[in-house]
């Protein structure tokens, strides 16, 4: 899983997030594929909006409707984290209910703000390839699977092997010592 933003996108998600300050800000990235082309925010409507964040669904069904009428979708949604890590809190993974979305999240901790993003599915947080350039980014390339990695190993070992066994039949035989 990719997300692209272009650096305007980023900046809108961070001046949101600064701009709700003490509270989290929320929102959703609309695009297609792996791209953003838009990011709008949403009113967040948590009892404790400095603690969490809950997206008014009222807005939320408008802009899925809307996305969906332009030919769009909704690719992924953002938060901020005014004091914390961009890392989803326990709340963010119990309450994310969409597995194949970007889950981005600013963090307005330290000196300069940071964006992470993240695929949430149950018992399963994963860091995702957030790029933030104004050219598309290469295709991600497939990770290793464990059984790929063991066949490397494996081959490494094989080949390993057979040079030793290559080696020593090469050797000359073994001098005759003559017994005085
Ligand atoms: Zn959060």
């Amino acid at each position: 899983m990719q997300l692209w933003l272009r650096p305007v996108l980023a900046r809108t998600i961070i001046d949101h997030a600064q701009r709700n300050l003490p509270n989290e800000c929320c929102g959703v990235i609309i695009g297609v594929g792996i791209e953003a082309h838009e990011v709008v925010p949403v009113p967040n409507i948590a009892t404790e909006p400095e603690l969490h964040y809950r997206m008014d669904d009222r807005v939320l069904t408008e802009l899925f409707f809307r996305t969906q009428r332009d030919n769009k979708a909704i690719i992924g949604f953002y938060h901020s984290h005014p004091t914390s890590e961009p890392v989803p809190s326990r709340t963010d993974v119990a309450l994310a209910s969409y597995p194949d979305m970007a889950y981005v999240i600013a963090s307005l901790r330290g000196e300069e703000a940071r964006l992470a993003a993240w695929s949430i599915k149950p018992g399963q947080v994963k860091a995702i390839e957030l790029s933030i350039s104004e050219s598309k980014p290469t295709p991600e390339e497939a990770p290793l699977s464990l059984v790929q990695k063991r066949a490397i190993i494996a081959s490494v070992i094989i080949a390993f092997l057979f040079m030793l066994v290559l080696s020593l039949s090469l050797l000359p035989p073994a001098p005759v010592i003559p017994v005085p």
